[in-house]
């Protein structure tokens, strides 16, 4: 008997489970790492908070899915990867042995060690812990601050202050809101955003924060009650120490096949990968989607010792769509930018039927 054990449920070991309900490898024991019980889907996270979900149409059991693909579950989280020895430390103490492992745990926010922002800003990674933002910032009053102007930024400003109507402030340290969204989209966003009262601030770097203050890289002060930071991605922690290669940023080295060049038996996908080919793939959920049929491919190819692998090549853009929390959402494709009600109910066929998808398959 073989062992697979997939580390993170992210968007690609959905897939990869969702394969393996339908089509069980015989004599190999599946195991599904996750932080915790359940899985968030971010996409649907900024329509929580505006009011247009209810939790449960954002989230599955992990248990199920597991158990529908006849894996076994451990919620503990991975502690620790030791690849020379092909050991996974989990949360719990319990040292798991692998034949292949495959890692889509996805991205942590950057900067937070910056002086003060473990202990005033409410962070959004892990997922769960966005849950903790909506109630504080409709218990509290005063300025909301969001520091981040990428995407997810840009939602949470605008969906946190139509649902609170608080005073909000939305910071980024480049000059493009959203970051790397073609100019159309940059130009409505602004706009957009000057219509709602939401005070952007480009070119605004934090240097700290302390209890109800933040401080500015230039020296300026600016006031806040609440604190959500969504900064861009940095590497999971994981991978450091593991004796696996990494790319330059610290994530986990993979080719074009999503397997690991140091170490054959391990595969990643989704934003903990490192593509080192050169080829761009952003840190976006929709990428780690693609990725899910060429990851279960190979990882059953490396379980089997059939066929060669496939290669992974990123599509050269999408279809960006951005919740504005008032039932209308903006989107951006090739140049294009476009925001309204049909935008919005767009987003939400297509979240709906992603989490459709894997809530039926658990259960
Ligand atoms: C508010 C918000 C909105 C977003 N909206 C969009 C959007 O609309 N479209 C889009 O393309 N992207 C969006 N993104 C970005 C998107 O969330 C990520 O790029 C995407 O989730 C990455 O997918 P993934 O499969 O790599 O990992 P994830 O979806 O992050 O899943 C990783 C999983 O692994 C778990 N995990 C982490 N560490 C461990 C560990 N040590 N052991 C076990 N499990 C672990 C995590 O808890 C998580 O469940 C959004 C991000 C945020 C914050």
């Amino acid at each position: 008997m073989k062992r697979l054990v997939l580390v993170g449920p992210g968007h690609a070991h959905l897939h990869v489970l969702e394969a393996l309900a339908r089509t069980p490898l015989p004599e190999v024991e599946t195991v599904l790492v996750s932080l915790g019980p359940r899985q968030l889907y971010s996409g649907m996270l900024p329509g929580w908070i505006a009011g247009d979900y209810a939790l449960e149409q954002l989230s599955f059991e992990l248990a199920r899915l597991a158990r529908a693909a006849k894996a076994r579950l451990e919620p503990s989280g991975a502690a620790a990867l030791r690849a020379d020895r092909r050991e996974l430390q989990l949360g719990d103490g319990q040292v798991l042995g692998y034949d292949v492992a495959s890692f889509d745990i996805g991205s942590l926010p950057a900067g937070p060690e910056l002086p003060g922002v473990t202990e005033h800003a409410r962070v959004l990674k892990p997922l769960d812990r966005a849950l903790t933002v909506l109630p504080e910032a409709t218990r509290q009053s005063g300025p909301l601050l969001v520091v981040g102007g990428g995407a997810a930024g840009v939602e949470l400003a605008l969906c946190l202050q139509a649902r609170t109507g608080r005073p909000t402030v939305l910071i980024e340290r480049g000059e493009e809101v959203p970051r790397g969204a073609p100019r159309s989209a940059q130009r409505l966003i602004r706009r957009l955003l000057a219509r709602r009262g939401i005070k952007l601030r480009t070119k605004a770097a934090l240097a700290s924060l302390s209890a109800g203050s933040a401080r500015l890289e230039s020296g300026e002060s600016l006031p806040f009650t609440t604190c959500v930071w969504a900064t861009g991605a940095r590497a999971p922690e994981l991978f450091a120490k593991s004796g696996a290669a990494v790319d330059a940023q610290g994530y986990l080295a993979v080719e074009d096949t999503l397997r690991s060049p140091s170490h054959p038996e391990l595969f990643a996908t989704g934003d903990c990968a490192g593509f080192i080919s050169g080829q761009r793939v952003p840190k976006a959920g929709v990428y780690a989607v693609r990725q899910g049929p060429v990851l279960s491919a190979n990882l059953r190819a490396a379980l089997t010792g059939g066929g060669s692998l496939r290669s992974y090549h990123a599509q050269s853009g999408f279809l960006s769509l951005m919740n504005a929390g008032d039932g209308t959402a903006v989107g951006a494709w090739k140049g294009l930018a476009f925001h309204g009600r049909a935008v919005w109910r767009l987003k939400d066929a297509i979240d709906r039927r992603f989490m459709a998808r894997f809530q039926r398959l658990a259960g």
